[in-house]
């Protein structure tokens, strides 16, 4: 069922986008850092931790304009900050939609059409129950999981600067995007600062912006997936990116554990319960991060098979040129990686 609708009215704006993924390997520093003409800080914005890099003849301290973005951005499309816009429109306190709710709930509905429903950012009420926010952990029983599948599906239109929810028990969850969007945001800051050569990674969600000043690319390493969720990060391989992001979903942090069954934080929208699959993390690299982010997850919905034919029957279109799966095979870590992706690593 196609439950995303764009209102006539709507224009395309277009900018330009928890612990998993992947490990850059810039330093990652709190306090602002100069070294070698590199500066680099960092600190924590949606739940997690960003770090940023850059060269600039100017030698700017860009440490609060990150800061006031991201905080900007939280206050918006955090589900973590009790007051954020999202938060009241999902209590059903207001239907106004800012520039930065609107790009992404437009952007999710392109992403909803182009994976057939894999990706649904109307799922926050089945993720909520399903416990990986705010509530207990348990299982919703098969009637209220009916009555919220029904809820995430039930149609949303976008209106100019607002949402038509037309089931209350609807809940915008921009999680699996989000990130990335941010990182979109703080790109486009850079570019309009005139900074030519940049790192910037949100909770693993990362863009590399020009070369560096002795003329090598940024490396990007993707994590290896780990047993549990606590394990220091281990680099799987490493990628060279330059004008691009890379995004990784993965089961591996993200999880949590009841009876000895693991249950991942990614729900397939078609069931209404997380997905169960031998895939371990799907790793995007695309123009833009929102969108990397986005169809990483949409993998993560689909599985290794589904996704093989995704790309297969998508060849050429957005989001299938260089993608990286890493899967579990019987007990042993297998990856599968595109050409475009091959190209990439280091
Ligand atoms: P990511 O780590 O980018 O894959 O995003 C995962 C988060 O997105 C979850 O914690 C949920 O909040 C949300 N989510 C879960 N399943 C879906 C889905 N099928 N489509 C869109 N968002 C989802
Ligand atoms: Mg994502």
């Amino acid at each position: 069922m196609q439950s995303l609708h764009k209102s006539k009215s709507v224009r395309h704006l277009g900018v330009g986008r928890f612990l998993i993924i992947a490990a850059t390997l810039a330093t990652s520093l709190t306090a602002c850092n100069r070294k070698e003409g590199i500066i680099s800080f960092g600190g924590k914005a949606q739940g997690t931790y960003y770090t940023v890099s850059y060269f600039d003849s100017q030698q700017r301290n860009l440490q609060p304009t990150v800061d006031s973005l991201l905080a900007a951005f939280d206050q918006s499309a955090s589900l973590w900050v009790d007051s954020s816009l999202i938060r009241r429109i999902n209590a059903g306190l207001t239907d106004s939609l800012d520039p930065i709710l609107y790009n992404l709930l437009w952007h999710s509905t392109e992403v909803f059409h182009y994976t057939d429903g894999a990706f649904n950012c109307l799922v926050g009420r089945i993720v909520q129950e399903w416990g990986f926010s705010f509530r207990q952990r348990q299982e919703p029983d098969s009637a209220r999981l009916q009555r919220l599948l029904q809820a995430a599906h039930a149609p949303t239109y976008i209106g100019n600067n607002h949402v038509v929810r037309t089931d209350p028990l609807t809940e915008l969850d921009f999680n699996a995007i989000a990130q990335g969007y941010s990182v979109d945001i703080l790109a486009a800051a850079f570019d309009s600062l005139g900074i030519e050569s940049y790192l910037i990674d949100v909770g693993g969600e990362v863009i590399a912006h020009g070369a560096k000043p002795n003329g090598q690319s940024w490396r990007v390493g993707i994590e290896r997936p780990s047993a549990d969720s606590i394990s220091a990060p281990q680099v799987m391989t490493a990628i060279e990116l330059r004008d691009a992001s890379v995004v990784t979903s993965g089961s591996y942090r993200k999880y949590y554990e009841r009876d000895g069954v693991r249950y991942s934080h990614t729900i397939d929208p078609r069931t209404g319960r997380p997905v169960q699959h031998s895939l371990l993390s799907v790793s995007v690299v695309e123009k833009e991060c929102w969108f990397a982010d986005a169809m990483a997850t949409a993998y993560m919905v689909m599985g290794l098979e589904k996704s093989l034919e995704f790309i297969q029957a998508h060849q050429g279109q957005p989001g299938t040129d260089a993608v990286m799966f890493i899967y579990d095979d019987h007990g042993t870590l297998k990856t599968y990686e595109t050409q475009g992706f091959k190209k990439l690593t280091i």
